[in-house]
């Protein structure tokens, strides 16, 4: 029910620190039309930050979904949605670079697994079940964090940390202004 009255086209990017993106996102009960329409949104969110995936949290909703496509260019053939994923047998662990739209410009390395599998719904709530051993599995982790509150600079390393201290603090200022402009308006 979260988040059922939002108009989809309203939908947009949300970045650090807004508070929703720390928040435990909530199961998807419904299989319904607006969920199609939150989807098809965030891929059009997703594309025009040229990003390969993204979780409904990024914008603003905290429900257990996100879209990816790992060619980051527009084509159906690619896109996938996962419902209310669970990963499992997580094997092997390899250091690689990672961004995030909810953070742009802060790249670090985050060891992950390179194969997984997950388990998930459509969007007309029929059961995926999938492996993977290449950048997708990066992907699904990567996403699946966003759905608990996690965001990649958490598995950051220390030197990781530190070299993003002064790019965090930017985007903590530019979101207080943001924010106290709101109120203003009000
Ligand atoms: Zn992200």
């Amino acid at each position: 029910m979260v988040g059922k009255k939002i108009d989809p086209a309203a939908l947009e990017l949300i970045k650090y620190p807004d508070p929703r993106l720390r928040k435990k996102s909530v199961q998807v009960k419904d299989f319904d039309d607006w969920l199609a329409q939150v989807a098809r949104r965030m891929f059009d969110v997703m594309y025009a930050s040229r990003g390969i995936g993204l979780a409904a949290p990024q914008v603003g909703l905290n429900i257990r979904m996100f879209v990816c496509n790992e060619t980051a260019k527009p084509d159906p053939q690619h896109e996938r949605v996962f419902v209310n994923p669970v990963l499992s047998d997580l094997a092997n662990a390899e250091e690689g670079e990672e961004g995030c739209l909810s953070l742009p410009a802060i790249y670090g390395p985050v060891v992950r697994a390179t194969c997984c599998r997950i388990q998930a719904f459509d969007l007309a709530g029929q059961p995926i079940d999938l492996r993977s051993e290449d950048l997708m599995v990066r992907i699904w982790q990567h996403e699946t964090d966003h759905l608990d509150g996690v965001l990649h600079i958490d598995r950051f390393g220390e030197a990781a940390r530190l070299g993003a201290r002064r790019a965090l603090r930017e985007l903590e200022d530019a979101f207080q202004t943001k924010t106290k402009k709101k109120t203003l308006a009000r």
